[in-house]
């Protein structure tokens, strides 16, 4: 972008201080972050960006924006607002309307990051794409986002979180999608929502700001979504994935509308991330082949489903982003088909599952069991507590290591002890038990 201080002041509604002509040209709420000629953003959060805008200023921003009520030099070029956030939200939604690309916004319980990276692969064979980097998917994430894309883009593919009633709402409204996606309504946040129709009641406020005439793409199997009340006549079913995926370690092979694809990845959850991701393409006038070429290739952000190599050679997959009930159930389906010998499976805390949590945990020694793994390493008090009372019925002891959340060091030095080079561990737990420490270790420390 290449914004003058003065249009930012009219796009925000601020007042100037400083020189009108003065131009910023990208976005930034981390004064470590900053870089030659970004405008940087004081949010005021757990701490306060007015009190880093020095900082800022040395790493090279060339304009400021504020809030009134915080006094700052001036001599600093600044754009003064009553609200940096919405500021932020506003200059966005002005530049969103000079560039005019369309919109595809993607949410769901899971799948989003995999579905937009699946998504963005495919448009980019024919569109000048930009897509929401790493996980930028809330009320911050999202507008700096847009103020990133280049001006040249075409197809902007944005990821749309949500942990609260009101905030696809929202998103939605500043992002103006051509297309919206709802990969799945799942248990996350059942901690907060209670029930699965509130989720889904949550999701669907994507359709706030879908453009008239707009598509929205649900999955064809999730009733929630598909009887819900005041769904866009432009309503597109996606999924679900055929009986006859196959499934080894690299990749996962299945066919839609005559036309064979091979994704890189494990888990027949992929494959309706990918089946959405197609419903998109095609939307988007590509053709099959092409669509299938694109999946084929495209690059998987870090951490879900990652093929690694240990230091001494074992094979290491790292799905340690994220991890839910379903998800786990399904990957470890993939692993037991695959007939990998020598597993060895890390498993921790699936977090935010509320008061089913227990029973949810549990419900995975099946799943386990049918794997064959030669040990399971179990991580955090859910974990140890629930799958590892019922593994310790079946498995015999001395293949059950149980740790807590504190404890990865001694999981680590243990692991490392029992690795043979033609092991495969496969590691899977939500995001907050860190388990990419444990990855880290494993393929440089030994
Ligand atoms: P976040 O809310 O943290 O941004 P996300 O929705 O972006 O998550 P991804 O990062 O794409 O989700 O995937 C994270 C994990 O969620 C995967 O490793 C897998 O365990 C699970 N997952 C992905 N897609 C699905 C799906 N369609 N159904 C169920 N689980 C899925
Ligand atoms: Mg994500």
């Amino acid at each position: 972008m290449n914004l003058s201080l003065q249009t930012i002041a009219q796009a925000t509604k601020g007042s100037l201080h400083g020189p009108a002509e003065q131009t910023v040209t990208g976005v930034a709420f981390d004064s470590r972050q900053v870089k030659a000629g970004d405008l940087f953003v004081a949010l005021v959060g757990d701490k306060d960006g007015h009190d880093y805008i020095d900082q800022a200023l040395k790493n090279g921003a060339t304009g400021v924006l504020a809030q009134t009520q915080h006094v700052i030099d001036g001599a600093v070029p600044a754009v003064v607002v009553d609200d940096t956030l919405a500021g932020l939200q506003e200059l966005a939604k002005f530049y969103l309307q000079t560039i005019q690309p369309k919109v595809v916004a993607i949410t769901g319980s899971n799948g989003k990051t995999t579905t937009k990276d699946m998504v963005a692969a495919i448009l980019a064979t024919k569109y000048q794409t930009f897509k929401t980097p790493a996980n930028f998917n809330n009320e911050i994430g999202l507008p700096v986002t847009i103020l990133t894309m280049p001006a040249t883009t075409e197809v902007l593919v944005l990821e749309m979180g949500m942990d609260r009633p009101g905030q696809l709402t929202a998103l939605s409204t500043l992002a103006q999608p051509d297309l919206d996606v709802i990969t799945m309504i799942g248990e996350a946040h059942l901690e907060f929502f209670k029930t699965r129709t509130n989720i889904a009641k949550a999701k669907l406020e994507i359709i706030a700001g879908l453009k008239p005439g707009g598509e929205l793409l649900i999955p064809k199997d999730e009733p929630l979504l598909q009887d819900a009340e005041g769904l866009p006549a432009n309503t597109v079913s996606f999924g679900p994935e055929p009986k006859d995926c196959v499934e080894t370690l690299q990749e996962t092979k299945f066919s839609d509308q005559g036309q064979e694809f091979a994704i890189p990845l494990l888990g027949r959850y992929n494959v309706r991330n990918a089946l959405a991701a197609i419903r998109v393409g095609q939307a988007f006038d590509l053709d099959l082949q092409t669509i299938a070429s694109a999946l084929k290739n495209f690059a998987l952000t870090k951490n879900r489903t990652q093929l690694l190599t240990a230091a001494n050679g074992a094979m290491v997959i790292s799905d340690v982003y994220n991890a839910n009930p379903t998800a786990t159930k399904e990957v470890l389906s993939a692993l037991a088909k695959d007939h990998t010998e020598n597993l060895v499976l890390v498993l921790g805390d699936m977090l935010e599952l509320g008061e089913a949590a227990p029973a949810l945990h549990a419900s995975l020694k099946e799943a386990v069991l049918q794997a064959q793994p030669k040990a399971v390493y179990l991580v955090g008090p859910l974990m140890v507590e629930n799958l590892g009372t019922v593994l310790k019925e079946t498995l015999p002891s001395d293949q059950v290591h149980l740790y807590q959340t504190d404890q990865l060091e001694a999981l680590v030095t243990d692991l490392t002890k029992d690795l043979d080079s033609n092991d495969c561990v496969f590691l899977k737990a939500s995001h907050g038990i860190h388990l990419e420490k444990v990855v880290d270790h494993l393929v440089t420390d030994q």
